[in-house]
């Protein structure tokens, strides 16, 4: 019995001597150790607005809203990761396709009474179908698509397309609704009228 009695009065000696084994936080700022996994950044030139990230985030915490004026034919992709349900994985790092739209920082102080109010944001220009106004995707996957392919790009019509945009005879669009074989093969289309446009010269005329 008399052994750690005298073990604990070294110890409260030493801890009287050399200051509390506690780091001082939040009185003295605090420098994580390199590769600690803080809070998650979107990184509005490296995000081209995939998706895949909320994808393969295990808690679902990462929020997709496409919002869509299908009159004018504009539309905008608004990624939000919200730090209340994020479990500091790096999954959604991991498997961003570019490898840096979305990192881990080295922040950690998240303390909030309001927990939507700590989330990062990012928001793309969508591409829709040239024809009913369906989501494609955002206009930028589609461009790093056309880098990324290099000339095999040249195998879809919808990713070639959006890497010509400054080409006037792009800019131009067919009247939605309207589908015209050949002319609207080089168009963003969806799938349904991707497929439609292959098949219309098979139409009974
Ligand atoms: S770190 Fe993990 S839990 Fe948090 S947003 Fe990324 S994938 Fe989801
Ligand atoms: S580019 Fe990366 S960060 Fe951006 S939406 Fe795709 S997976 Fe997420």
């Amino acid at each position: 019995m008399k052994k750690p009695k005298i073990r604990e009065i070294k110890e409260a000696v030493t801890a009287l001597l050399k200051g509390p084994y506690t780091v001082p936080f939040p009185y003295v700022s605090h420098k994580p150790f390199p590769g600690f996994r803080g809070a998650a950044k979107y990184f509005e030139e490296d995000c081209v607005g995939c998706g895949a990230c909320a994808m393969v985030c295990p808690t679902g915490t990462i929020e997709i809203k496409d919002i869509v004026d299908k009159e004018k034919g504009t539309g905008k992709r608004i990624l939000t990761l919200y730090y209340k349900n994020c479990e500091f994985c790096a999954f959604c790092e991991e498997c961003c396709i570019t490898g840096k739209g979305v990192r881990l920082s080295q922040e950690f102080d998240l303390s909030t009474f309001d927990k939507e109010s700590v989330f990062t944001r990012v928001e793309k220009e969508l591409a829709l179908c040239e024809i009913c106004g369906e989501v494609v995707t955002a206009w930028d996957h589609l461009k790093w698509l056309g880098e990324k392919l290099g000339p095999l790009a040249y195998t879809n019509p919808g990713v070639i397309t959006s890497t010509h945009l400054d080409i006037e005879a792009i800019k131009e669009k067919t009247p939605r609704g309207e589908l015209r074989w050949r002319f609207d093969q080089m168009r963003v289309l969806c799938p349904k009228h991707r497929r439609e446009v292959y098949r219309i010269e098979e139409r009974p005329k």
